[in-house]
């Protein structure tokens, strides 16, 4: 049993073959389709469809000008991806440790703050969206305010800290009412292969910065930026006599095309309608079954003020370590289910533990990830599916715990 296939049914194969047949397969009418129905959806200004969530984390931060001698705030609890555009741009990640729910600690937050922080990155893991009342007052403090060090334009209008969210788990999560998209000053969607809407590889930057920013504006700015600086992208060059073009800045290559495009507004128009409630019963049907025991420690994926996008069921193990976890892993796999962990925390990658961070600066991170184990949820996913996950997790554990 896989972990996240994609759901690749008639209707999206007819949509791609129709973006085939049309004449025009890379950037063109599907995208901007894609990105109007975005816009409405996560109720954020603007929407730029880009080639991956990496490529728009690193597009935002170099739009706000973040280079050597800045830092930038990430959960160690996250994916590569989240700190790897920080380092891309030669500023210094800073990792905080996470909560219980596993997003972002608002108060780790708060200490790691110093005049060279420009951004924080918050990550909603597993659809479940951070604290964003505490985050954006935090950088609204006067104290907060007053120490910010703005050298470019941008860091000159925004005059504070920006807060760029990684929601690549969490389109169409909600806090207090509203999507993401309009929760943070720029938020980040990924349509990786994996993640609850796909376009095999693509992301989406949306734009909900506040006066005196035009969202507009910043759109046709960055969409030069994701085309090398080009002033008129292939469609527009295509045209009789539109062959002239300049390049205003040393752009990136970040496009998506309508191939992408032509899967992500199937999956669009069906999401709320089918994909979310699908996911969610998924999970409830693991919570329902896994709440008898009391090894297991459930995700939480709805209160007062959040819904979840339900993208990765969340399982831990209590007062269990990381090679009983990694032990009864092995015996779900033997039942032929595939099961993962989001995430390993990334002090303790190669690359980040030889540049000095140290796990043990991350408690609730390391605590959060030794007991974990991420349970298959995808559309397509049958019923005894989930009953042979349940009946596969639950042996293992007893076993293993016994
Ligand atoms: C998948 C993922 C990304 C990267 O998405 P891409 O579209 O593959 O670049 C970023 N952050 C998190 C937390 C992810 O899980």
């Amino acid at each position: 049993m896989p972990f996240s296939p994609p759901r690749i049914d008639e209707r999206i194969i007819d949509e791609v073959t129709a973006a085939l047949r049309s004449g025009w397969i890379t950037t063109g009418p599907r995208v901007r389709k894609f990105e109007t129905m975005l816009s409405e959806y996560g109720g954020q200004g603007e929407t730029l469809c880009v080639s991956s969530c990496s490529a728009g984390m690193e597009l935002m931060l170099r739009w706000y000008g973040v280079g050597p001698g800045d830092e930038v705030i990430v959960p160690a609890y996250t994916y590569a991806a989240t700190a790897n555009g920080v380092e891309h741009c030669g500023a210094k990640v800073i990792f905080v440790d996470s909560l219980p729910d596993f997003n972002i600690d608002p108060e780790a937050v708060r200490k790691a703050i110093t005049p060279r922080t420009k951004a924080i990155l918050p990550v909603d893991i597993g659809g479940w969206p951070c604290d964003y009342d505490a985050l954006n007052s935090l950088i609204r403090e006067d104290g907060i305010r007053s120490v910010f060090m703005a050298e470019t334009e941008e860091q000159k209008s925004l005059g504070r800290i920006l807060l760029l969210s990684d929601a690549a788990h969490s389109l169409g999560a909600k806090y207090k009412g509203r999507n993401t998209g309009s929760l943070a000053d720029v938020t980040v969607f990924s349509f990786h292969a994996v993640k609850n809407l796909t376009t095999a590889e693509g992301g989406a930057v949306c734009l909900n910065l506040p006066q005196p920013f035009d969202n507009e504006e910043i759109y046709k700015r960055i969409r030069i930026l994701s085309l090398h600086g080009q002033t008129k992208d292939a469609l527009a060059k295509s045209k009789a006599g539109g062959w002239r073009y300049d390049v205003i800045e040393p752009g990136y290559k970040f496009n998506m095309t309508d191939i992408q495009a032509a899967i992500g507004i199937i999956e669009l128009e069906r999401y709320e309608a089918d994909m979310l409630p699908r996911r969610r019963q998924i999970f409830d049907a693991y919570s329902d079954a896994f709440s008898t025991y009391e090894w297991a420690l459930l995700p939480v994926f709805e209160d007062r003020e959040r819904i979840s996008s339900y993208h990765v069921y969340m399982l831990r193990i209590r007062d269990c370590n990381e090679a009983q976890r990694d032990r009864i892993m092995e015996l779900i796999a033997a039942k032929g289910v595939s099961v993962n962990v989001h995430f390993v925390p990334l002090p303790m990658m190669t690359y980040y533990s030889a540049a000095g961070y140290r796990i043990t600066d991350y408690p609730q991170a390391f605590a959060n990830y030794s007991a974990e184990i991420s349970l298959p949820v995808y559309y397509d996913l049958g019923d005894e599916d989930i009953q042979w996950v349940i009946r596969s997790v639950v042996a293992a554990a007893e076993e293993v715990l016994d």
